[in-house]
């Protein structure tokens, strides 16, 4: 059976975009920030400062050696007050760098822009910016630009879909930043090679698809996709087969089908940072929810609390239920509200009683609706009586591993079984029972 193929699944989540017409805040600089060492999919970074250290905005402060990592950098000027421990939201350990603020936000001397000529060049630039995919996976931009088979590579795809409910922050990049994006496409282009470009966008954000159609229609190489507005439309693998045709199979990357993904809020940081070299140190965020006062967008300084973020929004209206870094489908919760922005976050939801449903499991009644809302026709009821019985040999001929993680199957699922959840447990399964390389 092929993936991808059946362009209706998915789920018709409820969009409740209401923060869609507000123009991002830029948030003034908070007291103290936290900045965490880890906030791309590869090992942490060390932190490169010490307590007593002066930092100043676009300092680097952390770094590693390690595929899939990117530098962070201080998003203030100040004074590091120590370096400590944090638990991630995954439950994972990392240093982070806290830092007591001057207020005067002095840059640092070494920003400035890239002296780019050629691929390499550009790869190593955007590494040194830090820049990770700001959709939410923390990927680091530098390697997905950097493929092994770089001349099989002819399209690029803006992933400006934002199928999920509440995120508003891409759609605000789309319509305050049309500039930047325009320029990071340009950069990637020409320091790339790629001759296509497809602009992937919900159809229901039309003033979004018309500004972009707007200022690339005497361009031949750019086409600006409106997709129907259904969740998970803004899946890296959905939206290279929306766009493209092309399937990318269990074990492939975008790359091998000859594509590369970029989110369109990176793509932006890619066009403001080859004008002035700033890394990556701020966040736009959608602060949404039943729990807080303004809903609205922000610009936030990376490493700012959650509780200041809140508190800049008005504060909470009623204690939150539940806290969000994310979307309500793949988003991630958060245990306090101490814990602070991070470069791919680009929602924080704290939702109230009336927004969370705590389900009670009922036995399935074989309905089909969680095969039939898969994007990648997975058997989730299927994986999760495998996952039960530990079948391993199943679980790899359900092809467990090209679960996303969307969430669809749950979301649909009428008797509210636990399917996303226990497809994650299913890939740990069978990531401890293959050899270790
Ligand atoms: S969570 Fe996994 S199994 Fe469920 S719909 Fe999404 S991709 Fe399919
Ligand atoms: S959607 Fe729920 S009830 Fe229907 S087949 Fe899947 S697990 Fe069973």
């Amino acid at each position: 059976m092929s993936l991808v193929q059946k362009t209706l699944a998915g789920a018709h989540v409820k969009h409740l975009k209401h923060t869609e017409e507000h123009v991002p805040e830029i948030i003034p600089t908070p007291k103290e920030v936290c900045i965490s060492m880890s906030m791309h999919m590869g090992p942490p970074c060390k932190a490169l400062v010490a307590k007593g250290d002066t930092v100043k905005v676009g300092t680097k402060i952390g770094d590693v050696e390690a595929f899939l990592s990117a530098p962070v950098h201080s998003s203030v000027s100040g004074t590091v007050r120590e370096i400590v421990e944090m638990t991630t939201a995954t439950g994972a350990r990392c240093q982070a760098v806290v830092i007591d603020c001057d207020g005067q936000q002095t840059p640092d001397e070494s920003v400035q822009p890239p002296k780019v000529e050629d691929h390499a060049g550009f790869v190593k630039a955007i590494r040194e910016s830090g820049l990770v995919g700001l959709g939410g996976a923390g990927f680091p931009t530098h390697i997905k630009l950097n493929p092994k088979n770089l001349d099989e590579v002819d399209t690029l795809v803006i992933n400006a879909a934002e199928c999920e409910p509440y995120i508003t922050s891409d759609y605000r990049t789309i319509m305050d930043r049309s500039q930047d994006v325009l320029e990071g496409i340009a950069a990637i282009k020409k320091y790339v090679g790629i001759s296509q470009v497809k602009i992937v966008i919900e159809s229901n954000k039309p003033k979004a698809v018309e500004l972009m159609k707007k200022l690339t229609q005497n361009d031949s190489s750019v086409e600006v996709l409106a997709l129907k507005a259904m969740y998970p439309k803004g899946a890296e693998k959905v939206a290279i087969y929306e766009s493209t045709g092309r399937v990318v199979k269990e074990g492939m990357l975008p790359a091998d089908v000859g594509c590369i993904v970029c989110n369109v809020t990176s793509t932006a940081f890619i066009g403001q940072y080859m004008r002035d070299g700033m890394p990556l140190i701020t966040k736009c965020l959608t602060v949404d929810g039943g729990a807080v006062n303004t809903p609205k967008n922000v610009i936030a300084p990376i490493g700012m609390r959650f509780r200041d973020v809140i508190e800049y929004c008005g504060g909470y209206k009623v204690p939150p239920k539940k806290m969000l870094m994310g979307g309500p489908m793949m988003g991630t919760a958060i245990f306090d509200d101490s814990y602070p922005v991070l470069k791919n976050n680009n929602a924080l939801l704290a939702l109230d009683e009336s927004q969370v449903e705590v389900p009670q499991e009922g036995p399935c009644i074989r309905c089909g609706r969680c095969m039939n809302a898969c994007p990648f026709q997975l058997m989730p009821r299927q994986i999760e009586l495998a996952s039960q019985r530990n079948d391993i040999e199943a679980l790899k001929k359900l092809k467990v591993m090209l679960c996303m993680e969307c969430g669809c199957c749950t979301y649909v699922c009428p008797a509210k079984r636990g399917l996303t959840f226990s497809n994650k447990l299913a890939k740990q399964q069978l990531r401890a029972a293959m050899p270790r390389k």
